[in-house]
């Protein structure tokens, strides 16, 4: 299977789900997480009409905008973000993600303004608790909205979140339940309803996502196939 009937597919399978929970196709986004596949990979992609890209290595997605990769499609920022890189990916990227502590918030605000400009960007909510992932705790997410509310050069579009690995079939729908709920509470409390992103769903669990609320989904191996360690 190509890149591009790869993407076909998945297409289909996120309209399935989301005419079966009374959605529509057209409001899901669809990320291709394109780390360890090449810039060739990542234009095959972009010409198959993906309609982001996500990376999670600074060096790696520094590289390949130096290839042009990305051209054509918006790029977004997804994997865990070391405050020394920050530099790195404010004003290089559409959307950063994975934004997952109240320093790295800062840090992201702080170069923004340098910059000139305001940098999209999502919460990431540590949804499982688990001690090995970044995100915020359910219990931060709420105070960490409010805190993006009050900066000027970051503007707060949604929350994203990576389940803890699933237990069975549909084991992520109870985490998928719980951020909705949070997005959905967050949104209508302190947003007026204006952020439109819930980023969550990758591979194993993308359908499931759909049918519990994502307007974003990320999905790296069943577009691209296994990866390519050595890149
Ligand atoms: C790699 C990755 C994905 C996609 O994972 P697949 O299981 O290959 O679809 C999604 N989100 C993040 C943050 C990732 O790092």
């Amino acid at each position: 299977m190509s890149i591009r009937e790869n993407i076909q597919q998945v297409r289909k399978n996120i309209a399935a789900a989301a005419l079966s929970a009374g959605r529509r196709p057209e409001d899901i986004t669809l990320v291709g997480a394109s780390k360890m596949n090449d810039a060739a990979a990542c234009r095959e992609a972009i010409a198959a009409g993906i309609d982001a890209l996500g990376e999670n290595r600074v060096q790696e997605m520094t590289q390949k905008l130096a290839e042009n990769a990305y051209d054509g499609a918006p790029l977004h920022f997804i994997g865990h973000l070391q405050r020394n890189k920050v530099k790195q990916v404010v004003g290089k990227v559409a959307l950063i993600e994975s934004v997952g502590s109240y320093e790295l918030l800062e840090d992201i605000d702080r170069q923004a303004e340098k910059l000139g400009i305001v940098q999209p960007i999502l919460l990431e909510v540590n949804i499982g608790g688990e001690e090995a992932k970044s995100g915020f705790a359910v219990s931060e997410v709420r105070a960490a909205a409010e805190r993006a509310k009050g900066l000027s050069h970051v503007v707060l579009r949604g929350l994203m979140t990576i389940p803890p690995v699933a237990e069975g079939e549909h084991g992520s729908v109870p985490y998928f339940e719980k951020v909705h709920a949070l997005y959905v509470d967050i949104n209508a409390s302190l947003y007026d309803n204006k952020l439109d992103i819930l980023s969550m769903g990758m591979s194993g669990d993308y359908e499931d996502a759909v049918r519990c609320g994502a307007t974003m989904v990320r999905v790296g191996t069943a577009i691209f196939g296994a990866r390519h360690y050595t890149l």
